[in-house]
């Protein structure tokens, strides 16, 4: 349930009901939004009467049920207002959300060594990218496959942020090393296959650093919503959704299917930004570009792409990775289709914004 406030309501007047609703045994949570305040109701609400919460207060404006499993996640609870995931990168602020320009990460699947994502980290960020990827922990399907360097990789992802001043994105798989990935990434990625591991989703929740959450393999768009619930209710707001594709029945020619309609669904569902990865999504770099337009076509607010130095001696996910120059030239072509969509990201916003103004979300400084 919600309870929506004209945004006139003194401070005293929410404390009031704030207290109100405690003596009922339900949690408050408050937003304060631009043109609204809104109180998440956080418990059993099922034996709450709407009427009697209404006159509660005479600011009360409103009084909604939210019908949906995932509560924090849904579009209701924050009354329509996109999330904004701040995140503070050497470069300067980049903000993910639906009012906000295109955000680009690229990077290889896998950090391999010094020279090769050092090397990548520059051209990518040359080609306009924001954030570095790289996996130092790899989840893969057979225990006899490169697993990823671990904490050598974290430092040289460390290095590659200083050299560029480009954000990191990289992947945790198991509780015991977040700590480690948390001290070199901007943004935490909790990878398809961890999708509902949810001790490790309680865990990034507990945390400051922003979390991407990739679609589980054979995942619903409920159950990536509720995954996604988990990380909002152990108390992390900054939570960014990544469509990368689910298994079909074709496996012949393409690896995944990227559930392109996931995007507007998930407008119509959440309030949490939407990236997409068309490289997993597709298993093959011909199709990325096609399929990189078509996400920003539908609406997404980021894209996820790897690109590799040289794809064919890359150590994982070598044919779906493009090289450096076809990167570049994938973000030209870009260009014109973001800015179709006035979403073209001209440069890192200089100051940290102000969140006096705007709903509370933590903003994540690492520098
Ligand atoms: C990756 O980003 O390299 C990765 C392993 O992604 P996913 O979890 O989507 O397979
Ligand atoms: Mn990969």
């Amino acid at each position: 349930m919600i309870v929506i406030m004209k945004s006139s309501t003194p401070l005293e007047e929410l404390e009031h009901i704030s207290n109100e609703l405690r003596n009922r045994k339900i949690t408050p949570e408050t937003i304060v939004g631009t043109h609204k305040i809104v109180i998440g109701l956080i418990g059993d609400t099922a034996a709450l009467n709407p009427l009697e919460i209404q006159q509660l207060s005479p600011f009360v404006e409103q009084v909604l049920r939210v019908n949906k499993p995932f509560k924090r996640a849904s579009r209701e609870f924050r009354h329509g207002e996109p999330t904004e995931v701040f995140v503070q990168t050497p470069n300067g602020l980049v903000a993910f959300g639906h009012n906000h320009p295109i955000v680009h990460v690229a990077g290889p699947c896998s950090v391999e060594n010094e020279e090769m994502i050092i090397q990548t980290a520059l051209q990518v960020k040359a080609a306009g990218a924001q954030f570095l990827r790289g996996g130092a922990y790899k989840p893969r399907t057979s225990p006899y496959a490169f697993q990823g360097h671990g904490e050598s990789a974290l430092d040289l992802l460390f290095q590659a942020r200083q050299v560029t001043g480009l954000g990191i994105v990289t992947e945790v798989m198991d509780t015991a090393d977040l700590e480690k990935v948390a001290a070199v990434a901007d943004i935490i990625q909790v990878g398809a296959r961890n999708m509902q591991n949810f001790s490790l989703l309680k865990k990034v929740g507990a945390q400051g650093k922003p979390v991407l959450l990739k679609r589980g393999l054979a995942a619903t768009i409920e159950e990536w919503l509720m995954a996604a619930e988990y990380i909002l209710a152990a108390g992390n707001p900054n939570v960014i959704l990544c469509e990368r594709g689910i298994r079909t029945f074709d496996r012949q020619y393409t690896r995944n299917t990227l559930d392109l309609a996931a995007i507007p669904v998930l407008r119509s569902l959440t309030h949490l930004p939407i990236m997409v990865d068309p490289s997993h999504g597709t298993g093959y770099c011909e199709f990325v570009p096609a399929m990189s337009k078509a996400a920003i076509a539908v609406g997404a607010d980021s894209l996820m792409i790897e690109v590799h130095p040289n794809p064919s001696l890359a150590l994982s996910d070598g044919p779906q990775s493009l090289t450096l120059k076809q990167y570049q030239e994938l973000m030209v072509e870009l260009t014109v289709f973001a800015k179709a969509v006035e979403r073209w990201y001209q440069m890192p916003i200089p100051t940290q914004v102000n969140t006096e103004s705007t709903f509370h979300n933590l903003i994540a400084v690492n520098v």
